[in-house]
């Protein structure tokens, strides 16, 4: 099964806050706009290698399991109801998450990139077919940190949809062929540290597991 689109994968859009029971256990409004930062492609690994690293200046990083969209061809301001026919498939992602520098930077306004962009941070599953998926609407994304469920919510409460997030940002930018974006991950998110396995899945279609070590 291949995941022969990450080697031609040329950006990582990711969502931020985008589960409805964030914003509920938060007391926080609905956003206007889709939260939307980068990470870079150095951060990819496929499931097969089975090892994310804790960089050496981060205590512990936060796990978040999300559904990935993969772009099948270019756009540039597409509308949402164009934005579907622009998905060649999707993946299981996970974002790892330099939490404590996170929260720090968005208390002073800096930049999120050095929290999301460290090696390792962006582990992928195989590529699924729309087909294979099914509705993208109602994906169950899971995640169990040593064997307990930590996050388990579907797609259908997402806050802004796989549709929105592709024409929000396809306002600011060309969305390209094997472009990943990682839709939000559900409530639930926390710390993992050395030693620790994580496992995640979308249903019962595609999981991996990883082992958590220090760098
Ligand atoms: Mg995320």
């Amino acid at each position: 099964m291949s995941q022969k689109f990450i080697k031609s994968t040329r950006k990582i859009i990711g969502a931020g806050v985008n589960y409805k029971e964030i914003l509920r256990q938060t007391n926080a409004a609905k956003p206007a706009n889709p939260v939307i930062f980068f990470k870079p492609i150095s951060t990819l690994i496929s499931s097969n290698e089975g090892v994310i690293k804790i960089p050496k200046v981060f205590g512990s990083i936060n796990y978040e399991a999300e559904l990935g969209v993969i772009i099948g061809k270019s756009c540039k301001n597409i509308s949402t109801d164009q934005a579907m026919s622009y998905v060649a498939g999707y993946c299981l992602a996970l974002d790892m998450t330099g939490m404590d520098f996170i929260v720090d930077a968005r208390s002073k306004g800096l930049p999120w990139c050095l929290g999301k962009g460290f090696d390792t941070s962006t582990p992928v599953s195989r590529f699924i077919s729309p087909e294979e998926l099914g509705d993208p609407t109602d994906v169950r994304v899971w995640c169990k940190v040593n064997e307990q469920m930590k996050q388990d919510d579907t797609t259908r409460n997402l806050i802004f949809t796989i549709a929105e997030l592709i024409a929000f940002t396809s306002k600011y930018m060309s969305l390209e062929k094997n472009d990943l974006i990682l839709t939000g991950t559900p409530a639930g998110a926390g710390p993992v540290k050395n030693g620790d396995i994580l496992e995640c899945g979308l249903g019962d279609i595609v999981q991996m597991t990883f082992q958590v070590e220090d760098e």
